[in-house]
């Protein structure tokens, strides 16, 4: 049975039941009869006889709630929480970015529902992730136009050695993509396009990232796909990066969620017709 479970006699032949954070208040009980089925069931007996009715009432909050379950992975707690069409099989993700950080990711993630590969581009996979550093901006562009024709959900994720952006989630022609991003932090800064004037260059880096950081970018990643797949399984739950960038920064210590609507300047997004003018809003 659950360890987070417990027991309060009350006064006035009541007595309270804790499951979790829930709690449940049982009135006109015989106390003696109350204490003895608590007594009972924490022993691991769960007989219910006519001689101690209230050990059924218990029990039947104990079983509805699912409290005798054994849970021991997140799958068996999503179960639990209500998510029954939990899926079972495996979704293949293929990485794609810099040599090392690819390396060291597919070292780290684990997942019972994803499988992670370094990306071969004669494999199908069901989802990509691009895992880059910042300044190899030709690299980013390069993959994301390659991942959108591939037409794969995909998500980005950019590291800059104190900080990394996470997302967005792209679903190719749905929602906004890695040039998007760039497009959109050229439009907001001051120097406009000067930002994007080493857009082509093949000069790559491989300068240190911290590994505390990797961690915790690769891991709330990971999560992010575990709940694409759940979304496309028909749960009601919404990735959180689809049209959205969040922001660490490890000096600053704060995460910054930040909209970003497909860049109606983005080539990948709208490829140009002649005599066709494009506009996304945002409802
Ligand atoms: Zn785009």
């Amino acid at each position: 049975m659950r360890t987070d479970i417990d027991f309060l006699e009350g006064n006035n032949a009541s007595f309270y039941l804790k499951v979790g954070e829930k709690m449940y208040e049982f009135k006109g009980v015989n106390p003696n009869l109350a204490h003895t089925a608590w007594e009972e069931i924490q022993k691991g007996d769960f007989h219910i006889g006519k001689e101690n009715p209230v050990k059924e009432k218990i029990l039947g909050v104990i079983n509805s709630l699912g409290a005798q379950e054994n849970v021991t992975n997140l799958k068996e707690l999503l179960k639990l929480s209500g998510l029954q069409k939990f899926p079972e099989d495996t979704y293949k993700v293929g990485v794609l970015g810099d040599g090392d950080l690819v390396k060291y990711a597919l070292k780290k993630l684990t997942s019972g529902v994803l499988k992670y590969e370094r990306a071969n581009l004669k494999c199908s996979y069901d989802y990509y992730l691009i895992l880059t550093r910042q300044f190899n901006r030709k690299k980013q562009l390069d993959i994301n136009e390659s991942l959108f024709n591939i037409d794969k959900p995909y998500i980005s994720l950019i590291f800059e050695p104190l900080t990394f952006s996470a997302g967005p989630l792209t679903i190719p022609q749905q929602t906004s993509c890695l040039n998007c991003k760039l497009t959109s932090e050229e439009e907001n800064n001051y120097y406009g396009n000067f930002l994007r004037l080493f857009d082509d260059s093949e000069k790559e880096s491989s300068e240190y990232i911290p590994e505390e950081l990797l961690d915790l970018g690769i891991n709330f990643i990971n999560l992010q796909f575990l709940k694409q797949v759940l979304q496309e399984t028909g749960q009601a739950i919404e990735p959180e990066l689809a049209q959205t960038i969040m922001e660490y920064s490890l000096l600053d210590g704060v995460w910054i969620e930040r909209q970003l609507i497909k860049n109606s300047r983005c080539e990948i997004c709208f490829p140009r017709n002649e005599g066709s003018q494009i506009f996304e809003v945002k409802l």
